[in-house]
């Protein structure tokens, strides 16, 4: 029980990944009238299936086909968590994580990276944690520089990231480093990435330090939570019909909107009393993803 309320705090408290798109458009024709919840079943699958590997759908409304895991060990990485296995992801991510870690190790003092959550075996949503990472092209990097690649199962488990935040996210702390804007540049330059997502002080911070080419500010976005690991979203790949990218960032370095971020975090504009009720998050049922994510739930 202890285990498991520990489980519980850890999820929303290390990993509340809210980013999300907006919902697809298209709904499916096959599982129409599918009411299951689809983070329960989704969540119970514990391999990939065994099809080509194909993202499906949107990041926060979709499914991942032919998945693959990433090495729990690698040259420059280890898997984090392994218990919640969300160490699966589609092929093109693992190359992406191999690149970054590979440059990330050549960073004064870091020999590579801690890699938190990607995505379950078959994507689709989760039981706890994320609204994103469903398809496989999601990965959250932690901020705690490795010092050691050889944790053990149970060290991995135990052992914490480190917030990069001060004054509630208006501001970096003394952690923040020159290694993590590089890592974080590095990133968001490559062009499989769509976007990443971290806390408003930090994109503020880089606004402030990036000298030459700005241009991949672009794709650094702030949002919420986002302190103890950033989170960098990948673009489809071309030829995945069924994968159903996000709108691209509106254009510019997106500074003054970062700004903005950290402004109503210092000065909170007082409540709207006209403010509509919050609505209810409703879950996701088999009816709401693509029709394909049915079969690559019964797959093999
Ligand atoms: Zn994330």
């Amino acid at each position: 029980m202890v285990r498991f309320i520990a489980a519980v705090i850890l999820a929303f408290g290390l990993a509340a990944c809210q980013a999300e798109d907006p919902p697809a458009v298209s709904l499916s024709t096959q599982n129409v009238n599918d009411t299951r919840i689809a983070k329960t079943l989704f969540g119970a699958v514990p391999v990939a299936s065994s099809q080509p590997s194909q993202p499906l759908g949107g990041y926060a409304r979709g499914c991942q086909a032919g998945a693959e895991q990433l090495a729990e060990t690698g040259p420059t990485w280890q898997a984090m968590r392994l218990s919640r296995n969300r160490n699966w992801a589609q092929p093109e991510t693992l190359d992406f994580v191999r690149d970054l870690s590979r440059f990330a190790a050549t960073q004064d003092g870091w020999n590579g990276l801690y890699i938190g959550d990607m995505s379950q075996p078959r994507g689709g949503p989760m039981l706890t944690g994320h609204r994103s990472h469903q398809t496989g092209l999601d990965i959250d990097v932690w901020m705690l520089p490795p010092d050691r690649l050889d944790l053990t199962t149970q060290e991995r488990e135990d052992i914490s990231s480190i917030s990069m935040r001060r004054s509630a996210g208006a501001f970096t702390n003394d952690r923040w480093s020159p290694q993590h804007e590089a890592i974080v540049r590095a990133a968001a330059s490559d062009p499989r990435v769509a976007r990443i997502f971290i806390f408003p002080g930090a994109k503020v911070a880089m606004c402030n330090s990036a000298t030459g080419d700005r241009s991949w500010l672009n794709k650094v976005r702030p949002w919420w939570g986002h302190h103890y690991h950033f989170h960098v979203r990948l673009n489809c790949t071309q030829g995945d019909a069924g994968c159903t990218n996000q709108a691209p960032p509106p254009p510019g370095d997106g500074c003054a909107d970062a700004q903005g971020w950290v402004d109503r975090i210092l000065n909170p504009p007082p409540p709207d009393p006209n403010a509509p009720p919050p609505t209810p998050r409703r879950e996701l049922t088999m009816a709401n993803l693509p029709g394909q994510c049915l079969a690559v739930l019964n797959a093999n």
